[in-house]
């Protein structure tokens, strides 16, 4: 209840009203007191200082000396006289007349006069007859003054003293009036200071209400400034401060949705656990690649116990590095422990790397394969030329010739392959550069049925071309395209047995030009077409080689087609025979 600013309010005002009637009354009292203290002595000094009174109370008079009247009683009868400018009235304040021993003599309160105390000023005069007694003492209950009086028949003392009670009755009824006033007072203060904290209090609140709305996260509403004052000023900065946490917040919502989206689509799979292995994180990815759900009742070790334990990654100084197969795919993991924001716990990413190790497998069994291929002709060319040197002279010429012939096949064949592989690097290495330019389809494939026609007719083969007529000028590589079309052709007539069928058809679409070459040879089991355009893959490697094939020749011109951004594939047909597809964009590469 006190710590409510209305109750701080209430008592400091009480306060003020208290401690401000306490000094007003003090001041008042004390005041009033000071006043009548100087009124007393102003009024006796001026009355004794009248040269008449001092005359009658000096000079006897001729009854007096007559010896009609004693020296008191005149003394009581001038005193008597003035009485009305004394002040004196009989019952606060009264004279007496007193020997110079200060013994009551007469006077006006015949009562008290016997009893009279020896006051300070009293003392003075009895003591010293040279001095009045007029001293004011603030503290003491009565005002007094001691007049030494000598004539002629003795020394007397005028002893003037109020008791107060007019003072002190006024002093009360100031006081009263000063607690009435404090009362009155103090109800108007605990009502202006409930008013007065009311004003103060509602904007206080509203601002009360308006931060709880926003430690809420609401910045719906802006706080209305009813005010030019202080108040009204913090609530303008607390506006201000409201908006400026809000745009804060967004952007950390903002930088939060991205990291959310990166998280959510990276390709690698992240999973962060507690440090007592429960799940934290995870994203899709990761699940997907474990081919497991994860949720909140995961726990590290249902996922990678096997790969090293909890305990073992929170204590690893950096990360520690795992393998898993995970169906056709090969995982590497990485599982690093990490402290932050008083949370620690384990980080595991998962990252894919088949792809990379197929690469790495395929690399291996191309330098097998090339070593292989080479090593072929090697041999053969190696036990003929050791035959023909053993035998130098004694062999029948036609033999020599023979085998010298073998020799030279052999070792063009390897140039073939060196060929081969040299073009198919400079592909790799991304320093073979097409040289484009237009030209006709149409040209193109009437050249490259005169190269083949010959090659054809030595197998019996019949050469038909269906082209589409008025076909257009492409953007390629035309030198290359023709090498392409040859080695797709000339597939064709070697896998073909004698007397075949060779259809080259060649078309339009919107966008591209495409051409087919159909044979009715051997053709190729529909579970291999697919792997035709790798690297050395033979269907029948002796045939092949038979051929001169070096099982280049349709990665290279996939490798072409990729260039060109064209497709190169098999047809999917019923055999006999095989059918090859080319399609080509006809405003070349990076178009449409
Ligand atoms: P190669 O030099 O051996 O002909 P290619 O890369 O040109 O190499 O062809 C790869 C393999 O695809 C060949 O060895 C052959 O087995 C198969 N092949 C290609 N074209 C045909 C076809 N028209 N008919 C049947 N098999 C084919």
């Amino acid at each position: 209840m006190l710590r409510s600013l209305h109750m701080k309010l209430v008592m400091i005002m009480v306060l003020l009203i208290l401690s401000l009637m306490t000094v007003v009354g003090a001041f008042l009292i004390n005041s009033v007191v000071a006043f009548y203290l100087n009124d007393f002595y102003t009024q006796i000094g001026t009355v004794v200082g009248d040269r008449d009174l001092y005359r009658d109370l000096t000079q006897e008079t001729a009854a007096e000396l007559a010896g009609e009247v004693s020296g008191v009683e005149m003394l009581d009868q001038v005193l008597g006289a003035f009485a009305g400018e004394l002040g004196v009235n009989g019952s606060n304040r009264n004279y007496y007349i007193l020997d110079e021993s200060g013994a009551y003599l007469a006077g006006t309160d015949d009562e008290y006069g016997p009893k009279l105390e020896y006051t300070e000023n009293l003392l003075a005069v009895i003591q010293d007859r040279g001095v009045v007694g007029d001293k004011s003492n603030v503290a003491a209950d009565y005002m007094d003054v001691a007049i030494p009086v000598d004539r002629g028949d003795g020394q007397y003392i005028i002893y003037i003293r109020d008791n107060r009670d007019t003072v002190d009755e006024l002093n009360n009824q100031l006081f009263i009036l000063i607690m009435q006033a404090l009362v009155f007072g103090l109800v108007i203060s605990v009502l202006l200071s409930f008013l007065l904290s009311k004003t103060m209090v509602t904007p206080i609140q509203r601002l009360t209400h308006g931060a709880e709305r926003v430690a809420g996260g609401d910045f719906s509403d802006k706080l209305d400034v009813t005010s030019r004052d202080e108040i009204g000023v913090l609530t303008n900065t607390f506006n201000d401060m409201a908006g400026q946490l809000r745009d804060t917040l967004q952007q950390v919502e903002n930088e939060r949705n991205k990291l959310d989206t990166l998280f959510l689509h990276m390709t690698d799979g992240v999973v962060a656990f507690s440090s007592e292995g429960e799940v934290i994180h995870s994203n899709p990815a990761a699940a997907d690649m474990l081919h497991t759900a994860i949720d909140e009742h995961t726990r590290y070790q249902d996922l990678f116990e096997d790969i090293a334990s909890l305990d073992s990654v929170l204590a690893a100084p950096d990360y520690l590095e795992g393998e898993r197969e995970e169906g056709e795919r090969y995982l590497e993991l990485l599982l690093a422990p990490f402290d932050r924001e008083n949370q620690a716990g384990a980080l595991v990413v998962i990252h894919d790397v088949t792809a990379q190790r197929k690469n790495e497998e395929m690399r291996r069994e191309f330098v097998a394969n090339v070593s292989h291929e080479l090593r072929t002709p090697l041999t053969n060319i190696r036990s003929y030329a050791e035959t023909l040197s053993e035998n130098a002279g004694a062999m029948p010429p036609n033999t020599e010739k023979k085998f010298l012939g073998v020799i030279l096949n052999e070792s063009d064949r390897m140039t073939h392959i060196v060929q081969d592989l040299l073009t198919l690097s400079r592909f790799d290495s991304g320093h073979s550069e097409l040289k484009l330019g237009r030209f006709s389809f149409t040209g193109a494939i009437n050249d490259l049925y005169n190269a083949v026609y010959m090659e054809a007719q030595k197998h019996d083969h019949t050469v038909e071309l269906k082209l589409e007529p008025g076909l257009p000028e492409i953007v390629a590589d035309r030198e290359r395209i023709l090498q392409v079309m040859m080695n797709i052709v000339s597939n064709a007539i070697k896998y073909t047995p004698n007397g075949g069928h060779i259809v080259i058809s060649a078309g339009r679409t919107a966008q591209q030009v495409w051409m087919e070459v159909a044979d009715n040879g051997i053709g190729i089991p529909k579970e291999d077409r697919g792997r035709i355009f790798e690297r050395f893959y033979r269907v029948d490697k002796a045939r092949s080689r038979e051929s001169g094939g070096t099982g280049l020749g349709l990665s290279i011109a996939k490798e072409i087609i990729d260039r060109h951004q064209g497709v190169i594939t098999t047809v999917d047909k019923e055999e006999p025979g095989l059918t090859i597809r080319m399609e080509l964009k006809i405003e070349g590469p990076g178009h449409g």
